[in-house]
């Protein structure tokens, strides 16, 4: 399959545009937004002073005066970022806008949003997570201590037998969490959430969810025993196969599929029934499959259909605008319309929340290579001359715009995953490829070079259709690029004291 894709700006529009019929121009912002800019310049600040979870970074007063903004807008700008689980204000003396610990489930939904509106189907998540968690998985066994390993055949174990015959599903994040890779731990976590709601509303006969739970334990108990005797391709092919019959459990299912604004369980009751009514909108849009650009309301019409007061709907709208989900026309006929997230800005999400998590240098290479292993051998397999064309120009395009900071040269191997047709291995790359763009030096001209002739050597492979050598190649490649990296090292650190595995920092969407 060959998908719409630009040279110039490979992060920018992307793949999914084909379910809505867009022809481009939909992923640009509506305009600079004051509060939106503010906040995420908070986000921004709390993300290079390393995420201080309990720490006040500021009185509303000194935030007017850092920003150089309205009281107004700093007050705004304040709600979007408690929304978000960056910060919120404390009252009182020797109070201020106080850093929280972010919340996950955040971005687990931004990257359902995301893949919403851009039709991704459950086959290409799936096979995502058949990447990430196979090399969970040989991690696992190849890597972890063999306690651990006898504890994981041990919890399992327990865990079969109880009632109900239920698999044991945490086992996915337990495994995950085994390979020592706080980026293959984030990743399966967001993929096994992304999974629940593909399959939320899925009906199925009482016999078949039996039948599903007993080839699920086995696949399990299959996975298990490999990961204790220290068997990484068994592991893998195991995890592998137990992920690709989920697909083929998952594909046939449909209907209406809830999405939540992350936890607003310590938020106002007034913010509560916003952030509700918000997700509300949101699940009807994505339900009802409207198109970009269709109108969904006016602001009058929306209270009444949802019950709520005009100043609740106002707030919703905010919380959806921010998220670049909808947007909103004042005047005769406006309102609110459907907009279309940008890829930019969900990738961006999730590589600052990656940063948040701690993920080194090392953990980014290894998530990196398994995805564009996948990537290459899929390219190499199915060698579509019009796309190793496009490439070879891209590679083209790279070559004339010198100049370009930092390690903005690999923008190429978003193009190559592009191509290579699944837009959540595609997404995922994306914002590993930001992070490593954050934290690579200037490519000095020799570097330019043999970077160069290491993509050119990868699309030939690819062009020949030569799967192990295009394979090798790009592994090869991705360990030369790897040490360039490492020298800037994490840009933010994970502050003493925050948890470890909650939450992140945005929740959706940013802006850019
Ligand atoms: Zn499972
Ligand atoms: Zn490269």
């Amino acid at each position: 399959m060959l998908l719409p894709h630009d040279t110039a700006l490979p992060a920018a529009a992307g793949p999914g545009e084909r379910r809505r019929g867009m022809t481009g121009g939909n992923d640009r912002q509506v305009g600079p937004r004051l509060v939106d800019d503010v906040a995420h310049r908070i986000r921004r600040d709390i993300l290079s002073r390393g995420w201080p979870v309990g720490e006040i970074v500021g009185t509303e007063p000194e935030l007017v005066e850092r920003y150089g903004v309205s009281r107004a807008v700093v007050r705004e700008a304040i709600r979007l970022v408690e929304y978000l689980g960056v910060a919120r204000m404390k009252p009182g003396a020797g109070g201020g806008l106080l850093v929280t610990a972010p919340d996950e489930t955040a971005v687990s939904t931004a990257a359902m949003v995301f893949f919403a509106y851009r039709g991704v189907g459950a086959d290409e998540v799936l096979e995502a997570r058949a990447i990430i968690e196979e090399r969970a998985a040989e991690l696992a066994a190849r890597t972890a201590p063999q306690e651990e390993r006898d504890a994981l055949l041990r919890r399992l174990a327990d865990h079969t037998g109880r009632p109900g015959n239920e698999p044991w599903i945490e086992m996915h994040a337990v495994l995950a969490g085994m390979s020592a890779n706080p980026a293959l731990e984030l990743l399966t976590r967001i993929l096994v959430q992304v999974t629940d709601w593909y399959a939320a509303s899925g009906r199925r006969s009482h016999a078949q969810v039996q039948r599903d739970r007993r080839t699920a334990t086995e696949a399990h108990r299959r996975i298990a025993e490999a990961v204790a005797a220290g068997d990484a391709p068994a592991a893998g092919a195991a995890t592998r196969e137990h992920i690709e019959r989920i697909t083929t459990n998952l594909t046939s299912r449909r209907g209406r599929r809830t999405l939540t604004f992350g936890d607003m369980s310590s938020g106002k009751a007034a913010a509560k029934l916003a952030s509700v009514i918000a997700a509300e909108i949101l699940t009807d849009i994505i339900d009802q499959g409207w198109e970009v650009d269709r109108h969904v309301g006016s602001e009058l019409t929306l209270a009444a259909r949802y019950d709520v007061s005009r100043a609740v709907v106002r707030e919703a709208v905010r919380l959806l605008e921010f998220h670049q989900v909808v947007r909103t026309r004042r005047g005769p006929g406006g309102g609110l319309f459907v907009a279309m997230p940008s890829v930019d800005a969900a990738a961006e999400s999730l590589a600052i929340h990656l940063d948040y998590e701690g993920v080194d240098t090392t953990a980014l290479f290894e998530v990196r290579s398994a995805l564009e292993l996948a990537i290459v051998e899929r390219l190499a397999a199915e060698a579509d001359p019009g796309s190793i064309g496009e490439l070879r120009e891209a590679l083209q395009s790279h070559r004339r715009a010198s100049g370009k900071p930092g390690l903005a040269i690999h923008g190429w191997h978003g193009q190559l995953a592009e191509h290579a047709g699944n837009q959540a291995v595609w997404f995922f790359l994306l914002a590993l490829m930001r992070l490593t763009e954050q934290r690579g030096r200037q490519p000095d001209p020799a570097m330019r070079e043999w970077v160069d002739r290491e993509h050119v050597e990868i699309i030939d492979a690819i062009g020949a259709g030569d799967v192990a050598l295009a394979r090798r190649l790009m592994r090869d490649h991705l360990e030369q690029v790897r040490p360039v990296v490492r020298l800037l090292g994490p840009t933010a650190q994970r502050a003493p004291g925050a948890p470890a595995k909650s939450a992140p920092i945005d929740t959706l969407f940013s802006n850019r």
